[in-house]
């Protein structure tokens, strides 16, 4: 296993927007990440990722980017038609019956030149045409401009969806209720992405020791591993979401159905297996995610708030990979109670709201959206008690959780029982560890309900994590597993009895 800086550190990742505003805008901005540069140095953290700071008109809250190149300033006109996707209609409809993640049909209609452009995503977010050389050129100086600057890697936002199948045909899924179709068969993993990464890799990456992440939807096992395979020479690692699907029914996330633990177990320990000649990222939430500790913990009480969202580090951040931390995460932030559709700011959200309202059901929409919606993280950073979390003295662009003023960094640096401490012992632990960073990962009693549990060995060291994922006391009946071992870290005061576990409970044992 080849050693590398990006596997050894702790990423965390700041939404700009919610996470300090220094001008009283009410919006996160860069002075403001420049002031907490402290904080993340204290809490352990090696790396950085930045959710998109470049120029926006925010329908996608910065994911529509505007002046890489001051493309979208052009767009439509000639010399950069040819970036982006058109075809003429069919039957003066779209081009074929690709859904969008946003709207109906990922297909706009321009009546000046009486065509239709791609938009997988929002329809200021027109997908570009990677097939045109120009395009690629442009992208990689681009890359190569942020390199020179001292940026050490990318995470790349759908990169698997960049090729599209030759001849953009009609999938022959099953259709949605608005009679479109999430062509993820025409659009994800197309033979030619590989190309693209691949030329990406040597245009951009080669001579740096620098990292690139992938965001991917849609992708196998197999497909992962073709990505992250160092032989291949593509993306270093990739987020996948079968985590995040967990709670998801058949027809998608707002579709919400309980997660069960034995799911947990299959999924962890099959990416930790798929990928060991490669490389896993670990994470528990991001900017598109609700809070982990009401998603997978329990906000029951603060007594529970606070040990499950220990349990739930522990358990993810000591696994075979690179931790990604969210912001907020290290404090135990929860989901937001928001009260009305006004409050939101997510036009994910906002269209599935507004589309239930005409003949869905507009309360069961609202129930899903304050389980899943992706504003849950997204509310301002809490750094103290005073007004608006101390994350702006304006008004803040979206309503801050009016928890802030007991769930803040301030209040968890004053407690060394809190979260943000046990984070703050985790990275510390971790980063002194090379067998937690590179120690093989085997999961222990897989057929029990209630816990889950791993060893990582690395030569003669073994360190063991047993976590009680559930809100039940949970019992082993044997000890053999950790005779004559240390507790290293735990969420509990004090263990009374070694084989039984209390709720959210959480052991990491060195053998
Ligand atoms: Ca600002």
């Amino acid at each position: 296993m080849r050693k590398s800086w990006w596997k050894e550190c702790v990423f965390y990742q700041i939404y700009p927007r919610s996470f300090k505003d220094s001008n009283g805008d009410g919006i996160g901005d860069l002075n403001g990440i420049t002031e907490k540069l402290d904080y993340l140095k204290w809490l352990g953290v090696g790396a950085v990722w930045l959710n998109p700071v470049y120029d926006s008109p925010n329908d996608d809250m910065g994911y529509d980017i505007r002046n890489y190149e001051k493309i979208m300033d052009e767009f439509g006109n000639n010399p950069y038609r040819d970036y982006y996707i058109w075809r003429p209609g069919r039957n003066g409809k779209e081009p074929n019956n690709w859904a969008s993640f946003f709207t109906p049909s990922a297909w706009k209609y321009d009546a000046a030149t009486d065509e239709w452009y791609l938009h997988l995503f929002s329809e200021k977010q027109p997908d570009l045409n990677w097939e045109n050389q120009k395009v690629r050129n442009e992208v990689f100086a681009m890359m190569n401009r942020w390199f020179d600057k001292g940026i050490d890697g990318f995470r790349m936002d759908v990169i698997n969806l960049i090729a599209k199948k030759p001849g953009l045909p009609d999938s022959d899924k099953k259709p949605n209720a608005q009679g479109y179709v999430m062509a993820d068969d025409c659009f994800a993993n197309q033979p030619k992405v590989h190309d693209y990464l691949k030329e990406m890799r040597k245009t951009c990456f080669d001579g740096r020791d620098c990292m690139c992440v992938g965001e991917t939807p849609f992708v196998t096992k197999q497909i992962a591993m073709d990505y992250v395979d160092p032989k291949n020479h593509e993306l270093d690692m990739l987020f996948q979401f079968d985590l995040m699907d967990i709670d998801s029914g058949e027809s998608g996330k707002w579709e919400v159905v309980p997660w069960k633990i034995a799911d947990f177990k299959a999924i962890i320990t099959g990416w930790q297996e798929a990928l060991k000649d490669g490389w896993n990222s670990l994470y528990w939430s991001n900017h598109d995610q609700p809070r982990p500790v009401s998603r997978f913990g329990s906000c029951a009480s603060e007594i529970y708030r606070v040990r499950s969202a220990k349990m739930l580090a522990a358990l993810m951040y000591l696994l075979k990979g690179t931790p990604f931390i969210y912001q907020g995460e290290e404090i135990g932030m929860t989901n937001m109670p928001f009260s009305d559709i006004s409050e939101l700011r997510d036009i994910e959200s906002i269209n599935f709201y507004k589309l239930s309202e005409k003949g869905g059901d507009p309360k069961c929409a609202w129930e899903s959206i304050l389980i899943k919606g992706r504003d849950n993280s997204r509310t301002p950073m809490q750094w103290d008690s005073s007004e608006n979390g101390g994350f702006t003295t304006g008004k803040p662009w979206i309503r801050i959780n009016p928890n802030y003023r007991n769930i803040n960094v301030r209040n968890a640096m004053e407690d060394d029982q809190s979260i943000l401490h046990f984070y703050r012992s985790l990275i510390a632990l971790r980063n002194s560890h090379d067998a937690l960073i590179y120690g093989d990962y085997t999961e222990i009693l897989h057929e029990h309900p209630r816990i889950f549990a791993y060893v990582r060995t690395y030569s003669a060291e073994r360190w063991l994590v047993f976590a009680n994922m559930s809100g039940e006391n949970a019992f082993l009946d044997s000890s053999d597993f950790f005779e004559n071992g240390k507790v290293v870290l735990s969420n509990m005061d004090e263990i009374q009895d070694l084989l039984l576990f209390q709720p959210y409970e959480v052991r990491v044992i060195r053998a």
